[in-house]
């Protein structure tokens, strides 16, 4: 081929990027294009939104990054079926080239960009880049989707080796990149596409040099991830998850760090962060096998499940003020920051579902609408989980406790503090439930409940048996 057009997408980097390195093999000259597309960004219901910020500098330093190389990028903002075939026809391009996004809107976007090439006499492919495999790469010995996560990860190991986890290397083939067009293109700044400013940039770094910062500081507490991921007051975890979510990291980097460490030290907290990973690809292939579950429960039985919706509860919940400082501090640290710690987001989505009996899709928009790292197949997976209407969900009766959650988990109340400086004064024996604080002590230090922090909003002993019984009576 003599042109191809690659189009970044959610795999906003220059190196180990599967689409890119095939299209410069393939043609003599590739030229990359970035969309704003209005199509997503116009349904925001804020314009202070972290991610649009997050991805616009990320794409400014993706741009860097390909002028460095030979290269550069063209940034548009509109409709991408729209620009996408109108740019292909303007540059004469032979054939458009991307990485697979498997989300049910992601998939009629692109068959109606393909049509529309096809039309112009212009190829369009999609190629695995996103996760490790993809699609029908893993399925049972019957030749079904796997739906429980153990076999899915021992499939998943037994299958990998080096020929799934080798980068691509696109400086290989750098010199087919097509230079600057005309004068030098700038971005659309954020106030232009209708959006401001947020506090995301005080909180990460962006792009592929942040991502790689991440992933350095994390190799070294890696060993320790097993013992550490579940407290949210400790860095435990690898943060990595926006940078998953927008590929300004490879995800076969991650993998192969994971399971080199894994094979060669027998570092447990690799392994255990392998299978985080794992379960990455095991709920995009959910998704992408399953699309009902966009709307839908996976499990048929558990549609008829009668959440009472109570439109107050679920304002206290989204707002931190149920009264239960391990919910509320969990809430406050995705309203600050968009970001939620694995730990917190089991609790909350279990606390919403089961204690305050909301219907798990209220839960999961206001996650898609918070989260930085928001992802479909990961999202809808973990509320489908924490709600036990999902594949290898936890079991309808296993319901958190918010309070022994707390204590468990953030046993100090490091993390409550942190996020509810007005329990900064109260013992660490009260602090997972300060309705309980003696009448005495509160005196002591001025507290009162109610006044100073919320009454729990509901009783978790009664709507753990509410709970129960919604969940019998669909199961008869
Ligand atoms: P680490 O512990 O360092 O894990 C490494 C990577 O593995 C993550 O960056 C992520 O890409 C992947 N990962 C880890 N856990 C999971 C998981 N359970 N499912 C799928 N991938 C996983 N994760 C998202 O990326 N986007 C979401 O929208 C999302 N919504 C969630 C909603 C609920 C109710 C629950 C219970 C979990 C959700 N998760 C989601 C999974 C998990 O909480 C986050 O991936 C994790 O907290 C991100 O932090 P980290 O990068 O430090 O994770």
């Amino acid at each position: 081929m003599q042109t191809i057009l690659f189009w970044f997408r959610r795999d906003l980097r220059a190196n180990d990027n599967a689409g890119l390195f095939l299209a410069l093999q393939a043609a003599k000259k590739v030229h990359c294009v970035f969309v704003f597309d209005r199509e997503i960004l116009d349904v925001l219901p804020t314009k202070a939104d972290r991610r649009v910020e997050f991805i616009r500098e990320s794409v400014v330093a993706l741009q860097l990054k390909l002028r460095e190389m030979g290269g550069d990028l063209m940034v548009r903002y509109g409709h991408a079926t729209a620009l996408i075939p109108a740019l292909a026809a303007e540059l004469n391009v032979d054939a458009v080239y991307a990485n697979t996004d498997y989300e049910p809107g992601a998939i009629s976007r692109d068959n109606n960009v393909a049509v529309v090439l096809q039309a112009q006499n212009i190829g369009f492919e999609s190629f695995k880049d996103h996760v490790i495999f993809e699609k029908n790469e893993i399925l049972t010995q019957a030749g079904k989707p796997f739906s429980v996560f153990t076999p899915y990860k021992n499939a998943w190991l037994k299958k990998i080796d080096n020929t799934f986890l080798q980068p691509f290397q696109v400086e290989r083939y750098q010199a087919n990149l097509a230079a600057l067009r005309r004068a030098a293109e700038v971005p659309p700044s954020l106030e232009s596409m209708g959006f401001e400013r947020t506090n995301i940039g005080s909180l990460l770094a962006f792009g592929m040099a942040g991502a790689a910062t991440l992933r350095d500081v994390f190799i070294k507490r890696l060993a320790d991830y097993k013992d550490k991921r579940d407290f949210p007051a400790v860095k435990g975890v690898s943060y990595l998850s926006i940078h998953n979510r927008f590929g300004t990291i490879s995800i076969r980097e991650l993998a192969t760090i994971a399971h080199t460490e894994t094979l060669k030290r027998k570092n447990i907290g690799a392994e255990t962060w392998l299978a985080e990973l794992i379960w990455r690809d095991f709920y995009a292939q959910i998704l992408w096998h399953n699309p009902h579950v966009v709307n839908r429960t996976y499990k048929p039985i558990y549609a008829a499940l009668k959440w009472q919706n109570d439109a107050q509860l679920f304002s206290a919940w989204c707002q931190a003020r149920t009264g239960y400082p391990i919910v509320d501090a969990a809430m406050r640290q995705i309203n600050q920051t968009g970001y939620m710690h694995n730990r917190l987001r089991m609790i909350v989505a279990s606390f919403l579902t089961k204690d305050l009996l909301v219907d798990w899709r209220w839960g999961e928009k206001y996650f898609a609408d918070h989260l930085n790292d928001f992802d479909l197949s990961a999202n809808n997976g973990g509320w489908q989980w924490a709600a036990s209407t999902g594949c290898d969900a936890q079991p309808y009766f296993r319901i958190f406790n918010p309070v022994t959650q707390s204590q468990r988990f953030d046993p100090q109340g490091r993390f409550i503090r942190q996020y509810c400086p007005e329990l900064q004064n109260i013992p660490d024996k009260f602090i997972h439930a300060p309705w309980t604080l003696p009448p005495l002590e509160a005196q002591e230090i001025n507290f009162v409940i109610g006044r100073d922090y919320p009454a729990p909003v509901v009783d978790h002993a009664v709507q753990r048996d509410q709970a129960l019984a919604m969940y019998k009576a669909v199961r008869g």
